[in-house]
C-alpha cells in the first residue's frame, strides 16, 4: 500500500484529447529489477534501481506556466494544456493511464566526497512517453512528494527554486546548450518550510512542482552505486539496458555483456560531457552542485539548483553559498571537475571492465576533446576561421586576462566587439568606447588599463582582416555563439518576487524573450543591460544556498 498522504493511484479517463493520446512504454520498470516494498519509508535498497512510489496530492493546483514548444513535441495542444487535467496531472494529482511512478536509486560523489545512497529524493518519475519521431521522453515530477530516497527532507519545492529550474531549462535549450527540459510549472497551494538563508529563520514558502523532461534522467551515480554495492551483475545489466535505452547506435558496433560496449558507452559519456561543458562555459552558465549524482549519461545539464549566470567575467566566481569556502564549483573549473567526475563513472565501470589502459586513455581523450572543442567555440566567439596556431592561442589567452582586467560584463562585450570593424584599428579610433556598456565600473578603466584593452583590440582586429568576409559575416556569426540575453540571476529573481504574489506576467515576458536568445528584440532592452548595482549582493541575485 502506498504511504500516508500518497495518492492512491487515480487513472483518471476523463481527459482531454492530447493526454489521452500520450502513449507510454516504462521502460525503466519493465527491463530493471526494483525494489520489494512501497511507500516512502526511507530505506537503504538492495539488488534494484528503482521503488515505485506515487505523487503526494497537491490541495489547490494552478497552472503557473509551461512550455509550448515542449508541449508541441509531446504532442499537447494549447486546449490540452489549459484543461483542469493538465495542472492535476502534473501536480501529481492524477495519474494518466499507462503511468507508473517511481523513484530511481542512485549514489554519488558529493563536493568530492563519496556519499552512498542518494537517490530521488524528491523526483518521482511518471513513465516514458513515446514520441512520433520513434523516440521516448521521460516525464519526472520534482517535488511531488516524499520518496525512500527523501533521507531527511520533505521531497518537496518551493516556488522559487522550482521557477529557477523551469526558466533555466528552457532557456538552456533556446541556447543551444544540452538540457533536460521543463514542461510545466504548477504551484500545489500547500506551503513548504524552509530556512533559506540557513541561518535560523525557517519560514513557510508557496510550494511547487515543475515536470521535468528528458529521454531518460540516467546519472553518472546510478553506476557508481551498483560498483559501490559489488553488485556487478546488476551493473552489466544496466549498462546494456543504457544503451538499449539510450544508446542504441553503440549496438552497431559491440555486443551486450561486452567489455568493448561498456567501453563505447564511457567514450560517448566523455564526448557529450565535454559538449556539454563547452557549451556552458560559451554561455557563462554556472552548474553551482556539480556532483557525479548531478551529472547526466546523455551529457544534459540537470538539476538546476543554485546555479548563475557570469555577470562580470570571473572563473573564480560561484553563486553556491554552500560552495563559498572552497570553492570547488567555480565557473573555471568546470572543465577539470567534469574530468573528476567522469573519472569516478570510470571507477564504476572498471568493476566490470577491469582494462585501466583503455578507460585512462578515454579520460585522456577527454582533456583532447575538450580542448579542440574550446578552441573552436573561442573561434566562432570572436568570428575567427580557427587556424589553432599559436598566435591564436595566445590571442585567446591574452583575452582571458582583458575580461579580467576590470569588472567586465561578458555578454556584452562579446556582443559589443562584433560591432568593431578592422579599419578603425588602421584609423587609431578609441576602440574602448564602443564598449563601454560592458564595464560595471567605468571609473575603474585606468589609463594603464585601457592600454592593456586598447591593445588587445588592435591586434584582434589585425587578426580579423587576415579572414575573409566582411564585417557583416563576422557580426552573424558571432552574434550566433555569443547571446544577447541570458537569464541573468537578478532578472530570474523579478520574476518570482511577481510569481509569489501570483502574478506570472513577468515570467511569461522573460521566457518569451530567452526563446530567441542571439535575436536583438525590439522594445527588450532592459533584458539585456547589464545587471544593476542594487542586485550586487542581493540574496537569490549573486548569491544561493542549496535550500530550495
Ligand atoms: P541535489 O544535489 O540538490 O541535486 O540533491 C542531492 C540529494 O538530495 C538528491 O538525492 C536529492 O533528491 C535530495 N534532495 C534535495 N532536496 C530534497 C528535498 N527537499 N527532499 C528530499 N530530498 C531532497
Ligand atoms: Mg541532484
Amino acid at each position: 500500500m502506498v504511504g500516508l498522504g500518497h495518492n492512491p493511484a487515480m487513472i483518471d479517463n476523463n481527459l482531454p484529447p492530447g493526454l489521452a493520446a500520450l502513449e507510454f512504454d516504462n521502460s525503466f520498470v519493465r527491463d530493471l529489477p526494483g525494489d520489494p516494498h512501497s511507500g516512502s519509508e526511507r530505506r537503504q535498497i538492495r539488488n534494484a534501481l528503482y521503488s515505485r512510489i506515487n505523487p503526494v496530492q497537491a490541495p489547490r493546483p494552478q497552472l503557473l506556466a509551461w512550455s509550448k514548444e515542449l508541449a508541441g513535441e509531446l504532442g499537447l495542444t494549447d486546449s490540452d494544456v489549459e484543461d483542469p487535467a493538465f495542472a492535476q496531472t502534473f501536480a501529481g494529482n492524477r495519474l494518466l493511464p499507462g503511468m507508473d511512478p517511481y523513484a530511481s536509486c542512485y549514489g554519488g560523489h558529493q563536493f568530492g566526497n563519496w556519499a552512498g545512497q542518494l537517490g530521488d529524493g524528491r523526483a518521482i518519475n511518471l513513465g516514458e512517453v513515446m514520441l512520433a519521431d520513434g523516440g521516448r521522453s521521460t516525464l519526472q515530477l520534482k517535488g511531488a512528494g516524499p520518496t525512500p530516497y527523501s533521507r531527511t527532507a520533505d521531497g518537496f519545492a518551493v516556488l522559487r527554486s522550482s521557477l529557477r529550474e523551469f526558466l533555466c531549462s528552457e532557456a538552456m535549450h533556446h541556447l543551444g546548450v544540452p538540457t533536460t527540459r521543463a514542461l510545466s510549472l504548477v504551484t500545489t497551494g500547500e506551503s513548504v518550510v524552509r530556512d533559506m538563508l540557513y541561518d535560523g529563520h525557517p519560514a513557510p514558502e508557496p510550494g511547487a512542482v515543475v515536470c521535468r523532461v528528458a529521454p531518460s534522467f540516467t546519472r553518472f551515480g546510478h553506476f557508481q552505486m551498483l560498483a559501490a554495492r559489488q553488485e556487478n551483475d546488476l551493473l552489466q545489466q544496466f549498462v546494456d539496458y543504457t544503451v538499449r535505452a539510450d544508446f542504441p547506435h553503440l549496438l552497431k558496433t559491440a555486443v551486450p555483456g561486452s567489455a568493448a560496449l561498456t567501453l563505447a558507452l564511457f567514450a560517448e559519456v566523455c564526448d557529450r560531457t565535454a559538449q556539454m561543458v563547452v557549451h556552458w562555459m560559451r554561455v557563462g552558465f554556472v552548474h553551482g552542485v556539480m556532483n557525479t549524482d548531478n551529472m547526466s549519461v546523455l551529457g544534459l545539464t540537470i538539476d538546476y539548483g543554485p546555479y548563475g549566470w557570469l555577470e562580470d567575467y570571473d572563473p573564480d566566481w560561484t553563486p553556491n553559498t554552500t560552495d563559498a569556502g572552497g570553492r570547488r564549483y567555480r565557473f573555471g573549473y568546470q572543465p577539470a571537475v567534469a574530468q573528476w567526475n567522469l573519472l569516478q563513472l570510470a571507477n564504476a565501470l572498471h568493476t566490470i571492465v577491469p582494462d585501466v589502459p583503455a578507460l585512462e586513455g578515454l579520460l585522456k581523450n577527454f582533456e583532447i576533446t575538450y580542448t579542440q572543442l574550446w578552441h573552436q567555440t573561442m573561434a566562432a566567439k570572436l568570428g575567427l576561421t580557427l587556424s589553432a596556431d599559436e598566435a591564436d592561442l595566445e590571442l585567446f589567452q591574452k583575452l582571458d586576462r582583458i575580461l579580467q582586467l576590470t569588472e567586465t560584463d561578458m555578454t556584452l562585450f562579446y556582443r559589443q566587439l562584433a560591432e568593431l570593424s578592422p579599419s578603425q584599428a588602421e584609423t587609431g579610433t578609441d576602440l574602448l568606447a564602443p564598449l563601454l556598456e560592458a564595464y560595471y565600473q567605468p571609473e575603474m578603466l585606468t589609463a594603464e588599463v585601457r592600454v592593456e584593452i586598447q591593445a588587445w583590440l588592435e591586434s584582434y582586429l589585425k587578426r580579423c582582416s587576415r579572414d575573409a568576409g566582411d564585417l557583416n559575416t563576422r557580426r552573424t556569426r558571432m552574434n550566433s555563439v555569443n547571446p544577447l540575453y541570458v537569464p541573468r540571476n537578478y532578472l530570474a529573481q523579478l520574476a518570482i518576487d511577481k510569481a509569489e504574489q501570483g502574478d506570472p506576467a513577468a515570467l511569461e515576458e522573460l521566457l518569451d524573450v530567452l526563446r530567441r536568445p542571439y535575436d536583438q528584440q525590439p522594445g527588450k532592452a532592459s533584458f539585456a543591460a547589464r545587471r544593476p548595482e542594487w542586485a550586487r549582493s542581493k540574496v537569490g541575485c549573486s548569491q544561493l544556498s542549496c535550500s530550495s
